[in-house]
Formats: structure tokens, sequence, C-alpha cells
């Protein structure tokens, strides 16, 4: 008998070559759908019985590495990434509340968050009462019987009010409320929120965790199976699922996160005294410092651990920030957070645009403040920097 030979077909994909050694680096996934051998096994797959991924929506390898190694650094036993942070914001409103539900949130919580809360979530049956956190009489006057969950964010955007965590957990823990905790700002080096009664933690993964600004990314995990499930499912239906590329990048830059953030912590701390010295500049904000307005929540709740975020306050309007931005060298003036490399925002102009000026003002948010997130560069560098941006800035206001 002769075989014929099988035909090949340049349509049809080969088997991955096999290999004795394994790759160092974790491939990317970037396939969509996987292939089952059977029925049976696709049946076994979906009843759980065996691991296997089926369609890249509900889960893919390069997702599940990070959401683990995630979930560990948080203390969870599971947790899910999604495409960015706004879409774990939106996991947890969509995965965890049931119309009719009252949501207690920090009023300086990240400006999309706040939008969600005033624009979206009443617009689709939630109602929303926004408090300052850092004062707990606030949050436990909001609660109402049909109060549901309470969202917080650890430090605050860009005036770095801290919250009073302890409180907060408290209110939650006695009401049987549900609390959240964006937990970006501060990162699990930071704070770990389900250490300390938190049921929820969330994380805009595109900020120092990435580390990089090159991936959009966010994650949710929960302290109970079933919220985790729920958080899950929602990500799957609404479509919030982060992309294999994205997911390999995040892990990728989770890699030197401690690293990253031990050393821009501690040159957040030395451009704090820097600024402080500096002619011009009028104040200076970041936690632990003992003109804080939260200076002992910030003992309690941070113990030292501060961040990496500054902000300040210089002489004068417009013209002045203008010169301060032009002549801070190689500090990107852009609108984010955690990059690597150290980067300069002006609320005014973007994070606390659509906030009016009578709340800005009360917030202290003039043309004349600014929020650093402070990088790895070598301090020198940056302390030089700041120092031609702010001379400049006095100049300006001299011609
Ligand atoms: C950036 C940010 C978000 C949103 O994250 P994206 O990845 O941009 O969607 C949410 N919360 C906080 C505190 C943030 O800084």
């Amino acid at each position: 008998m002769t075989d014929t030979p099988r035909r090949r077909s340049i349509v049809r994909r080969s088997p991955v070559p096999g290999s004795v050694s394994s790759p160092v680096v974790t491939p990317l996934f970037s396939s969509v759908v996987y292939r089952s051998v059977d029925a049976d096994q696709m049946d076994a797959q979906y009843e759980g019985r065996s691991a296997g991924f089926t369609y890249s929506r509900e889960g893919h390898p390069n997702a599940a590495l990070v959401a683990d190694r995630l979930a560990w650094m948080e203390g969870a036993g599971h947790g899910v990434m999604t495409a960015s942070g706004m879409a774990a914001v939106s996991a947890v409103f969509l995965g965890l509340l049931r119309a009719g539900d009252h949501v207690v949130a920090g009023n300086q919580l990240y400006g999309r968050s706040l939008r969600l809360l005033n624009q979206d979530l009443p617009r689709l049956g939630f109602e929303t009462t926004l408090v300052d956190t850092s004062d707990a009489g606030a949050v436990a006057a909001a609660v109402r019987p049909e109060t549901r969950m309470i969202l917080a964010e650890v430090v605050s955007n860009p005036t770095l009010r801290v919250a009073d965590m302890p409180a907060i957990a408290d209110i939650a823990g006695r009401r049987g409320l549900l609390l959240v905790v964006d937990n970006t700002f501060t990162t699990p080096l930071g704070y770990r929120p389900l250490d300390h009664g938190a049921d929820v933690v969330i994380h805009s993964v595109t900020k120092l965790l990435g580390g990089h600004s090159d991936v959009l990314a966010g994650f949710a995990a929960a302290r109970d199976v079933e919220h985790a499930r729920a958080l899950e499912d929602a990500v799957v239906s609404w479509g919030l699922t982060a992309s294999p590329w994205d997911c390999w990048l995040a892990e990728r830059g989770l890699h030197t996160f401690e690293l990253r953030y031990e050393r821009a912590c501690r040159n957040a701390k030395a451009l704090c005294d820097h600024l402080r010295g500096l002619p011009g500049v009028k104040r200076v904000v970041y936690p632990g410092e003992p003109d804080h307005p939260d200076a002992a929540l910030c003992e309690r709740v941070l113990g030292g651990r501060n961040g990496n975020m500054v902000s300040f306050e210089i002489e004068g309007g417009r013209a002045q920030a203008n010169a301060l931005l032009r002549n801070a060298g190689g500090i990107a003036f852009a609108p984010t957070l955690g990059d690597v490399s150290t980067t300069l925002s002006h609320p005014v102009t973007s994070s606390h645009r659509e906030v009016s000026g009578q709340a800005r003002r009360a917030l202290g948010i003039t043309e004349g403040f600014f929020r650093l997130s402070v990088g790895v560069e070598d301090v020198e560098l940056l302390k030089e920097e700041l120092s031609s941006a702010v001379a400049a800035a006095l100049e300006a206001g001299r011609a």
C-alpha cells in the first residue's frame, strides 16, 4: 500500500514547534479563540472540570497571569484584568449594584469616576452622594437605608488629601456596605485595602503599576469569592476585557514596579524639601509632612509610605503657569501619573477643567497650582529642572 501524501494548505495553521526548553519571557497569546479536542472537552471546560481558555473576551493567558500577580500583591484571592482603570470602576458598578442602590463616594475622586457618579449612575437608576472622605462624620451622615456601597480613593488628586480609611472601613462594616477602594495612587506597596476591611480593590494599571505610559489597563479584585465572580462576569458580559498585548506590557512593567516605586517615593520627598526652599513657591503638599492638612491621618493610614505625588503652588496666574511649564526641561507637561519619568500636571487646564471656579478655589486649585508625578530620574536633575522652571515663573511675574 502506498501512502497518499496529505495535502498541505497555506491557509491552515501549523502546530507550534516543540521545544524541550521553554521561553523565559511570557509569550504573547494573541489568539482570540482556543481549539478544543471534542464536545466532551468543551463541556468539561465550560463546566469547570477542565481548565482551559475558549474565547479571549472570557479570559486569556496574558490576563490571567497578570491578574494572579496583582491579586497576590493586594492579598486578594482572585482578580480580573480590565481594559482600563475606568473599565474596572465600571465593572464595580455594573457587577455589584442593583437599580435603586445608593452609593456614597469621595468628592475628590478621579474626574471620570466623578462623572460616572454624577451623570451616568443617576441616569441608570442609582443614587449617589459625594462627600469629603477625610471627614468620617460626613461619610457616616451620607449613609441611607438603601446605601449599598462606599467608593473611596486613599489619597486624592491633586490636593493629596488622605481619606479616613479606618473610620470608613468601620462604617462600612457596621452598616453592611461594600467598601470599594481605588488604590491607583497608593499602590499595594503604600496601602493594601483588603487588609484593612475593604471588600473590593481596583486599579488603573495604566499608572504606577504599568509604569511606562504605554499600556491602558485596569484591575479589580474582591475578598469574597461571590463578589470576585460578579466582577469577572461583568467584565466578560459588558466587554471590559483587557487585550493580550496590554496585559503583556503590564506584566513587563510590573517586574520593576517595586524598584520604581521606592526610588520615586524617595525622589518625591527630596523634591518636596527642595521646592520649599525655592523663592516664589507658596506651598508644597506632600503626605507625611507636618503641615499636611491630614497629618495625623497620613501617619495612621500610610504609615510613612507617602507616595510619589507632590503638589505645589506658585505665585501668579496663567502667564506664570505657562512660563513654568515651558521651562521645566525634560519634565513633560502631560495629563497622567505614574510614568517612569517625572510628569507635571496643571489641574486647572486638565483634571479640574470641568470643575467650577468657585469649587476649584475651595480646593485651593489656582492657576499656580501644579501636581508632580515623580519618576525615577537622578534627583539632582529633577531639582535643577524645577529650580529653572520656578525661576522662569518668578521672572515672568516681574516682567
Ligand atoms: C487614571 C485613573 C483612573 C482611570 O484609569 P484609566 O486607566 O485611565 O482608565 C481611575 N482612578 C484613578 C485614581 C486614576 O488615577
